[in-house]
């Protein structure tokens, strides 16, 4: 894995292949940005360029040197996580933190000299996982840095880490990447057919680990299921919405889905109300879409949205999914209700 694997985050490759190319690095960096970006993949490519001594020379001449050769026994081992001068400190199997014995191993790792290359690579994965404790040992290692250690801490939350720690790294940002970026990744190395990696490319918000974790077919059956919610529920009475709510609370993640996927079709239904069926995500479905949008008003999809909107708020400031979910639906009900019967000739 190379940079030129890393999907979509320009800025951050460019950055630190200058600094490489310049044998300019900093001691310490964390890399920051939503989960699924390519963080530590950049972190892992980062290892491999300064831990590869030097491949075969391509046809451009010899190794650059902000890259790995990728073929390599150093390269191999950077890969499959087994080279000497590669630590990996992250949260073990089963464990929710990273422990301070487990940052007292490393640290007597890192104040060893390097094995094979010039350089010693540790990567910090989750690094808003360190527990107080560990924080606060780990701190030592920043603030006297092994002079041949290169450490990198990837988080996707980097307010949670200790402002001490932070200060003392260069902060690189990863962005969400592209819609397109996301799609053409799954048409192209995934084999999906376009209308599936478009639909979810949508829902991933940015991140390609999202849009890989999510199976296709599990993907289309919970957008198909939040379609049927949607139109329902406007005809349906208050006790099965109520029991709705109440079953999608107990699935772990079940009412965060719901409201990402309603949003997804909201906002198509936006598009089948004003005439842009070319712009549907959910092509597959463009007909029911047509329907559904066929009865409500334009305003009340405006009214939908921000009902999504709130939900998604409440749940995130971790509301009880339950009442979040029964507040939802019932609303949503309310908003497509009125406007059914101000619809009525
Ligand atoms: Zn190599």
């Amino acid at each position: 894995m190379g940079f030129q694997e890393i999907l979509g985050q320009e800025d951050a490759v460019l950055v630190l292949s200058r600094s490489l190319e310049n044998d300019r690095l900093a001691h310490a960096y964390v890399f920051s940005g939503p989960e699924g970006v390519g963080k530590a993949l950049t972190a892992f490519a980062l290892a491999g360029a300064l831990l590869c001594p030097g491949g075969p020379e391509g046809p451009e001449g010899p190794r650059a040197a902000n890259r790995a050769c990728g073929a390599c026994p150093a390269c191999r081992k950077v890969a499959a996580r087994s080279h000497p001068d590669l630590i990996v400190l992250e949260v073990l199997p089963d464990k929710k933190e990273i422990s301070i014995d487990q940052v007292r191993d490393v640290q007597r790792a890192v104040s060893l000299r390097a094995y094979e290359g010039r350089k010693k690579v540790l990567i910090v994965n989750a690094a808003d996982c360190l527990s107080s404790a560990a924080a606060n040992a780990f701190l030592k290692t920043l603030e006297e840095p092994p002079e041949d250690t290169i450490i990198v801490l990837v988080t996707s939350q980097p307010h949670l880490l200790l402002p001490t720690i932070r200060s003392r790294c260069q902060e690189v940002r990863f962005r969400p990447l592209s819609d397109e970026t996301v799609a053409r990744f799954l048409v192209e190395r995934k084999g999906l057919d376009r209308a599936r990696a478009a639909m979810l490319a949508a829902v991933s918000a940015g991140s390609l680990g999202k849009a890989l974790a999510g199976e296709p077919g599990e993907a289309a059956a919970r957008r198909d299921s939040a379609i049927d919610i949607l139109a329902r529920a406007a005809a349906e009475p208050m006790e099965e919405r109520t029991a709705l709510a109440e079953s999608l609370a107990k699935g772990e993640g079940e009412a965060e889905a719901l409201i990402e996927w309603a949003d997804l079709v909201v906002r198509d239904l936006l598009m089948a109300s004003i005439g842009r069926t070319d712009r549907l995500v959910n092509v597959d479905r463009a007909e029911d879409l047509g329907r559904i949008a066929e009865r409500i008003s334009t305003s009340a999809l405006f009214g939908l949205a921000e009902e999504i909107g709130r939900a998604r708020t409440a749940l995130r400031w971790r509301g009880n999914p339950r009442l979040v979910m029964d507040v939802f639906l019932q609303s949503a009900a309310a908003v497509m209700a009125v406007q059914r019967e101000a619809a009525r000739p």
